[in-house]
């Protein structure tokens, strides 16, 4: 706008100088003009300076009403089913859930259901992202694994708690991808790698809590192996697009493996290539 008003009396200052040929309102309209752009180029600078404040107040507005969200589906949807670990409730008010989500979901991402991330894969409910960080008991001072980092979600919400979080994502640009938004979000102790997780993660094995977010047939062989003895896992298990059955496994302090079915759950397919 004020771009238009400063072309504007360009013309009328370069025009109105050509239009007569008596000197004083020749020299009278070039001071007018000359007035006139320097007043309009304030306009501008101030226009910007006062957009500035305004953008990051809107920012603080929205950043503001997710956090209201954020702690209603804490107490709506996890508090009230059961959930009860106070790190596990914190770590679902902390982690800004809409900004895991593409920008045209952020209104929904706190609603009580998964959301498409691209490429086919989900973000999970935050029940279950709550429930499944849940049954590992994660403690302080734990290392975790896990399978299938989609949006980076999971992998924020036990970072709030352990010390360190490795990450595999099998499609590279989703996993590229949540390794610069967990970057920009300041979570340090996660690092991603891009890869297939059936094999787990060697150099950093064992592992106190695998979580696995891809439902597999069966449980991979090698992440049995690589969870610490008196760990945990927790891993949908069952064919893909059916319905599958939440498990945990546990692994004594002596090595022997126990297993549990917690819940039906549908998860998207544990896949060994993409493309
Ligand atoms: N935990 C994610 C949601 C995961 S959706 C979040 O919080 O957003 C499941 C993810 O598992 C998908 O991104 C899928 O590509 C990935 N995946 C499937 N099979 C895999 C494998 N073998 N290794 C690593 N990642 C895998």
């Amino acid at each position: 706008m004020e771009l238009l008003v400063i072309i504007y009396f360009i013309l009328v200052f370069k025009h109105g100088a050509g239009m007569d040929h008596r000197g004083n309102t020749i020299r009278y309209m070039k001071h007018l003009g000359k007035y006139l752009i320097v007043v309009s180029l304030f306009l501008t600078v101030m226009g910007v300076c006062l957009r500035f404040p305004c953008s990051c107040l809107s920012l603080e507005k929205d950043a503001r009403s997710f956090q209201t969200l954020r702690f209603k589906m804490v107490r709506q949807q996890i508090a009230s089913r059961g959930i009860s670990k106070e790190k596990v409730l914190q770590a679902m008010r902390d982690v800004p859930r809409h900004l895991f989500v593409p920008e045209k979901s952020r209104r929904s991402a706190y609603g009580d259901f998964p959301l498409a991330i691209g490429y086919g894969q989900t973000i999970s409910q935050p029940y279950i992202v709550a429930l499944m960080t849940e049954l590992l008991t994660p403690k302080q001072e734990d290392r975790a694994l896990e399978i299938g980092t989609g949006s980076g979600y999971q992998a924020a919400v036990l970072s709030r708690i352990v010390k360190k979080v490795f990450t595999m994502e099998i499609i590279p640009p989703l996993g590229r991808a949540a390794q610069e938004r967990l970057k920009q979000g300041g979570y340090d102790n996660i690092t991603v790698k891009v890869g297939d997780g059936y094999y787990g993660w060697e150099e950093h094995a064992p592992f106190d809590c695998i979580i696995v977010t891809a439902a597999s047939d069966h449980i991979p062989p090698p992440l049995i192996q690589q969870l610490k003895n008196g760990g945990k896992m927790v891993i949908p298990v069952g064919h893909p697009f059916q319905v599958q059955s939440l498990m945990l496994v546990e692994k004594s302090e002596r090595g022997r493996i126990r297993t549990k079915n917690i819940l039906a759950v549908r998860f998207v397919p544990f896949r060994r290539k993409w493309k």
